[in-house]
């Protein structure tokens, strides 16, 4: 039957909150959605199915999740409004009592959502506890240049103050032959920059029975790609041989995410994180041996409870003291059924924000600082798109935008760029023929 026919002028609207992970399986959902005939319409617009994939890592990615659903319900009141995700998962009834909702489906569900969508189904809340892995990856419909590839879900690590493991359930991975394929798959699509994503990718090699750096290896090695990046990775995973092998491929980038959280040994022991600053200072320091240029982000929780002004300065000297160049600052939130929500020491909102404002500023001048480091120098970047001043905006390997001018289309193409200029944390270059 013609694809038409199926869904003859259907549309859905989707949104999505929260991680990288999230992105890449609601563009899974959405290329479900076009192989049943559906248009994708953009959020707001009436639809015949809006579907919001949402997070809990924060209060306000519930409180923001809320205000979406009014909205869907607004523009698309005839519509069925699905609701899925972390936050359906954890909260599902508060969600199903709103108005307009027609299905809540957890975080193993929402990849069934066909299947409810086709049947008159009296119950809407729909949140299996068994969470099987489910593979994604960008689509083409969502018009980026790089693609994020998911090889693992959930968590067994039970951080004090983390609601993830709650809603994405025990670690569970895609096996290397599988990760292959749908790499297979999108290079053949076109892209050139592969993002291996998950909710804790280095602890891939603990419950798939293969090696991430196998897995790594293997990637590496397919023809047709020409970049290959890991997203966030926790400090205590990176061995000795994960980056030998990052490192043997000029295909493996400069770039990393390590998360930090704090920059004190007594918060990190209260937030059971696997790890001491000693240990931090260690991997990064191995990081920048292996890769000089390397970019590294770090993401950091503000107030955590019992955080003294002392802490909160060791944290702040410890980003000082090491080459991290993309800070990713969040304001410690009280997430309910984690062993932090019931500290008594709790920090006041307004001393949270303080901190996390003095981070963020302090971040952008170590980005910019990093950005200066590279002027003089060449590095290949992928473009993305053109800018409203008709300029092309892309990445570095070591992932600084970069603005350069040409009258060709670049877009998804790899060009060694001069870099001549940095201004707030972005490069300006020339094209190198
Ligand atoms: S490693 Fe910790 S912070 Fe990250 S998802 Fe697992 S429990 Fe949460």
């Amino acid at each position: 039957m013609e694809k038409s026919q199926q869904n003859p002028e259907k549309k859905v609207a989707l949104h999505t909150l929260g991680c990288r992970l999230n992105f890449s399986e609601t563009g899974s959902i959405a290329q479900g959605f076009v192989d049943r005939g559906y248009k994708v319409v953009d959020f707001g617009e009436p639809a015949d199915v809006v579907f919001i994939n949402t997070c809990t890592v924060t209060d306000k990615a519930d409180s923001t999740c809320r205000n979406l659903i009014r909205k869907a319900h607004g523009s698309s009141p005839e519509g069925k409004i699905v609701v899925a995700g972390c936050y359906s998962q954890m909260e599902p009834e508060t969600i199903a009592n709103m108005q307009g909702v027609d299905l809540v489906l957890g975080t193993t569900e929402k990849y069934k959502v066909f299947e409810y969508l086709n049947e008159e189904e009296e119950n809407k809340i729909f949140v299996d506890k068994t969470h099987e892995f489910y593979g994604a990856a960008t689509t083409p419909s969502e018009g980026h240049t790089r693609a994020f590839l998911k090889i693992q879900d959930g968590c067994n690590y039970i951080c004090s103050f983390c609601i993830i493991p709650f809603a994405r359930g025990r670690s569970r991975a895609i096996s290397i032959a599988d990760a292959v394929s749908e790499a297979k798959e999108l290079i053949d699509r076109g892209f050139k920059e592969i993002i291996l994503t998950g909710v804790n990718i280095g602890e891939y090699e603990n419950n798939s029975g293969e090696k991430l750096a196998d897995l790594v290896q293997q990637l590496l090695d397919l023809d047709g790609l020409e970049r290959l990046r890991l997203s966030s990775v926790e400090p205590n995973t990176i061995t000795d041989e994960l980056l030998s092998v990052m490192k043997s491929s000029p295909k493996f980038l400069d770039h990393f995410h390590i998360p930090l959280q704090s920059g004190d040994d007594d918060i990190l022991r209260e937030m059971r994180r696997k790890y001491t600053v000693e240990d931090y200072k260690k991997i990064i320091n191995k990081i920048i041996a292996a890769f000089p240029d390397a970019g590294i982000g770090a993401d950091v929780i503000c107030g955590f409870p019992g955080e003294s002004d002392q802490q909160f300065k060791n944290t702040y000297n410890l980003l000082k003291e090491l080459p991290i160049t993309h800070f990713h600052v969040f304001p410690y939130s009280k997430r309910k059924g984690t062993t932090a929500a019931k500290l008594d020491n709790h920090i006041h909102h307004d001393v949270k924000k303080g901190r996390v404002k003095t981070l963020m500023m302090f971040g952008d001048a170590k980005l910019s600082m990093f950005a200066e480091d590279q002027v003089g120098k060449t590095s290949k970047v992928l473009f993305e798109r053109r800018n409203s001043d008709g300029l092309w905006e892309g990445y570095t390997t070591n992932f600084v935008r970069v603005i350069a001018k040409s009258d060709a289309d670049l877009k998804n193409e790899i060009r060694s760029v001069h870099l001549t200029s940095a201004q707030n944390g972005r490069l300006y270059g020339e094209l190198l023929h």
